[in-house]
């Protein structure tokens, strides 16, 4: 069974897309925890960031300079923003798919 942002990729499910190319897509986080909250993912299904190798250098790259390109995009680059990785249980990952959320637009509460 798939999950479901390959569905959102694969356009089976409707998301709210900001940003597309070839590697990743970006689209509004249904649950925002700020008044910008967008995830990057990869195209392709991994994981998380436990299952990245030294091969996905480019990857990685590509979906932080795709969260920084949004950030400018949303004016969000000279007030800042958070980008973060959950892995695992203990960092509440709830979707089994590499996500990278861009967060702002507010004074972000650390932790
Ligand atoms: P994480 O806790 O890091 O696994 O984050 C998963 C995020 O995916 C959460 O912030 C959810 O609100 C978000 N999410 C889950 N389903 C969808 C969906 N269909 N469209 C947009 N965001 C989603
Ligand atoms: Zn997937």
């Amino acid at each position: 069974m798939e999950c479901i942002f390959c569905k959102i990729i694969k356009k089976e499910i409707a998301a709210d897309i900001v940003f597309e190319n070839g590697k990743v897509l970006a689209f509004k986080d249904i649950n925002p925890i700020a008044p910008v909250h967008i995830l990057i993912v990869p195209k392709v299904h991994i994981p998380s960031v436990d299952h990245l190798g030294k091969k996905d250098g480019s990857l990685v790259s590509e979906l932080i300079l795709s969260a920084q390109k949004i950030a400018r995009e949303q004016k969000i680059d000279k007030s800042g923003y958070r980008l973060i990785f959950n892995m695992g249980k203990d960092a509440g990952q709830t979707v089994d798919h590499l996500h990278l959320h861009l967060t702002g637009g507010k004074k972000l509460p650390w932790l």
